[in-house]
C-alpha cells in the first residue's frame, strides 16, 4: 500500500523530532516540507505572526477550525498557559489519526481536544459537549468557504465575547473575500491585516486578525 503524504510527514517527526519538544517537532515538519513536500501548514513564516498573537493574548480556550496534520495545533498549544485547553476540529479521520500522534510526539495531548467532524456540525454543540463559555481565540485555517458561515454561526451560538479574537489564515491565498468583507466592514469587529507569505513559498497571502466588539 502507498503512504499518504500525512503519513511521510508523521514519519519524518518520528525519525527526526525530539519526543515531548514541540519546537523540533515544529521544526522538523518546516524542514520535511521546505525540502521534501509541500503541504498545507500555516508554515514558519505566517506562524511567527500565529505564535505572537497567541503570546499577546495568553488565551485560556482557543477554538481551531481544521487540524490537519497538527502543525498549528502544537505551536499554539506549545505556547498556552498552564490549565488552557485547545479544541481542535477536523472532519478527514486520516488527517485526525496523524495528528494525535503528531500532538502526542510533542508531548501536549493533555492540552488539546482533537475533536472529528465538521465545524457546523460542531460549534453549535460546543457549550454543551464540551462546557465551553466563549473562546478567548479562535484560528480559522478550514475550508475558505466555511469562514464566514462559521463565524456567523459562532456568534449565534454565543462562542464569541467582547475582546475575543479570530486569527484567520489563508485570506489572500487561496482567499476569503466573502469573509473578508464581512469582518473589514461589520461594525463588530476591529480588523487588521498581517502581511506574509505562503506557507514554504514567496506568493504573498497574509493573516487577519479580528477582534470581536461585542
Ligand atoms: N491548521 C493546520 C496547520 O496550519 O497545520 C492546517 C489545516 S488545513 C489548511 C485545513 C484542514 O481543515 C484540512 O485538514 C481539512 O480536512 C479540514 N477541514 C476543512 N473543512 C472543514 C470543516 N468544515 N470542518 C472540519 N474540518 C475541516
Ligand atoms: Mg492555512
Amino acid at each position: 500500500t502507498q503512504s499518504t503524504r500525512p503519513q511521510r510527514l508523521l514519519g519524518a517527526v518520528q525519525q527526526n523530532a525530539t519526543r515531548g519538544d514541540p519546537r523540533s517537532v515544529v521544526k522538523t515538519i518546516d524542514q520535511f516540507c521546505k525540502h521534501k513536500e509541500w503541504a498545507m501548514n500555516v508554515g514558519d513564516e505566517k506562524g511567527c505572526i500565529l505564535d505572537s498573537v497567541v503570546s499577546e493574548l495568553n488565551p485560556a480556550t482557543v477554538l481551531e477550525l481544521g487540524t490537519y496534520c497538527g502543525y498549528s495545533t502544537v505551536r499554539i498549544a506549545s505556547l498556552l498557559p498552564p490549565h488552557a485547553r485547545l479544541i481542535t476540529l477536523e472532519f478527514n479521520p486520516h488527517f485526525a489519526a496523524v495528528a494525535r500522534q503528531i500532538i502526542a510526539w510533542a508531548g501536549l495531548q493533555d492540552k488539546v481536544l482533537l475533536v472529528e467532524g465538521a465545524s457546523g456540525d460542531w460549534i453549535p454543540k460546543m457549550k454543551e459537549q464540551f462546557g465551553v463559555k466563549t473562546f478567548d481565540l479562535v484560528f480559522l485555517d478550514h475550508w475558505k468557504d466555511r469562514y464566514l458561515p462559521d463565524t456567523k454561526l459562532m456568534e449565534e451560538c454565543g462562542l464569541l465575547r467582547k475582546g475575543s479574537v479570530l486569527l484567520a489564515d489563508n485570506v489572500v491565498c487561496p482567499g476569503t473575500p466573502d469573509y473578508l468583507q464581512y469582518v473589514r466592514n461589520s461594525p463588530r469587529y476591529n480588523s487588521q491585516y498581517f502581511r506574509s507569505h505562503l506557507e514554504y513559498t514567496k506568493a504573498e497571502d497574509g493573516l487577519e486578525k479580528s477582534v470581536f466588539l461585542g
